[in-house]
């Protein structure tokens, strides 16, 4: 008979404990596991040598650590790394490595497409949607470690994978659990160890949410303002006929943890005629006030069917000017791995087109 084999990745540190009480072995077990797993990387429990024998055997009876599987990588002319992850239902999801010169971020997904549907964003378009799980979170920046070669855990602080961001497909605010679980995970001195100082959460704006992940995560917030008023942004990030600007920004000031030393980044897409005057980056000044900001300017990047055009590049540098003279930060994201499309929700949207044009030519 078959058993299916339970995957320990993805698993609370009290969940693993349990998971070890079930096979009669005491809780320092997990310790010894969780190191084996998240500092050493290591997968085949025959590896885990300071764990005997026996227990190894009753291990391989039940359990495995499972990363998911890599369905496509690919690395572009400017160093940007692509993974097409490839999950068990046959779902994909994508994670993209954005290298600086001597670390570097790892942009994860928190679902398979959106529920939301901002009409600016080509993961919005996709129909299928599903939450990852807490182990296809972890795995994804697994996989991405294993393709830098990154373990045991660095200890002396040079990593290549020094940051994460969560801002690939899905709203990790409507995943919160298993995005809770995976983070902390992430965070636990013991294993992957990366510091909440490293890691920020994207966000379209759930509000209920906000505070609870920085009370409970302490991560950096990002918010996806793109508008400033209501009317604007009910159209380009529909979310926000359920949480207005006024709730958003109240969650915003209130966000825990936030100071000048650790502020809130509003991402700003540009979209040509659309958000992009100057009465438009003025009012950005007065809608962040008394909230510790940055912006980050982010060039729209079109996508087959798209309704918008990306503003060009004098709008964009003199709205970038305007909030600097506020005396606000407000970069202006130099688009990344273009030639391997890295951008937001395109990879899989990629690959399900190839998939649709097969099987059309196939019937
Ligand atoms: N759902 C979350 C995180 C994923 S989207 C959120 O919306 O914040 C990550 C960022 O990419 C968001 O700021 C989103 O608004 C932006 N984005 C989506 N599609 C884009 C496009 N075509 N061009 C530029 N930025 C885009
Ligand atoms: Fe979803 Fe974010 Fe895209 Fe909006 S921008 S559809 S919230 S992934």
């Amino acid at each position: 008979m078959n058993i299916k084999l339970k995957n320990l990745v993805g698993l609370s540190r009290e969940q693993l404990a349990e998971e070890l009480e079930l096979i009669d072995e005491k809780p320092f077990r997990a310790k010894q596991l969780w190191h084996w797993i998240y500092h050493q990387g290591i997968t085949d429990f025959d590896g885990m040598t300071s764990i005997g024998k026996p227990l190894r055997e009753k291990l391989k009876a039940g359990y495995e650590v499972c990363k998911p599987e890599i369905g496509l990588e690919q690395t572009s002319t400017d160093r940007t790394r692509k993974w097409l992850v490839k999950l068990e239902d046959g779902n994909e999801a994508e994670t993209v490595y954005i290298p600086e010169d001597d670390r570097g971020a790892i942009c994860m997904s928190s679902q398979v497409g959106c529920t939301l549907t901002c009409t600016f964003c080509h993961t919005g378009t996709q129909r299928l949607v599903r939450n990852l799980t807490p182990a296809e979170i972890v795995g994804q920046l697994m996989l991405a470690r294993d393709s830098y070669d990154e373990w045991p855990t660095p200890t002396n602080g040079g990593r290549m994978i020094s940051n994460i961001v969560m801002m690939g497909m899905g709203e990790p605010l409507l995943n919160y659990e298993n995005v809770a679980i995976a983070l902390k995970i992430i965070m636990d001195g013991e294993g992957i160890a990366l510091s909440k100082r490293r890691i920020t959460l994207s966000t379209s704006g759930v509000v209920p949410l906000i505070e609870r992940c920085g009370r409970e995560l302490g991560v950096n917030l990002a918010v996806s303002l793109h508008a400033v008023n209501d009317e604007l942004r009910d159209v380009l990030v529909p979310i926000n006929k359920k949480y207005p600007l006024k709730e958003l920004m109240q969650a915003c000031r209130t966000y825990p943890g936030s100071s000048n030393a650790r502020r809130i980044t509003f991402e700003y897409v540009m979209l040509d005629g659309v958000n992009d005057s100057e009465a438009d980056a003025r009012a950005l000044l007065l809608l962040v006030k008394g909230i510790p900001a940055k912006f980050n300017l982010i060039p729209f990047n079109p996508w087959p069917g798209s309704a918008y055009e990306c503003s060009n590049r004098e709008t964009i540098q003199r709205f970038s000017q305007i909030l600097l003279d506020g005396g606000y930060s407000a970069p202006i994201r130099v688009p990344r791995g273009r030639d391997i499309m890295a951008a937001c929700g395109q990879l899989r949207s990629e690959s399900e087109r190839q998939k649709r044009t097969k099987t059309a030519s196939a019937s």
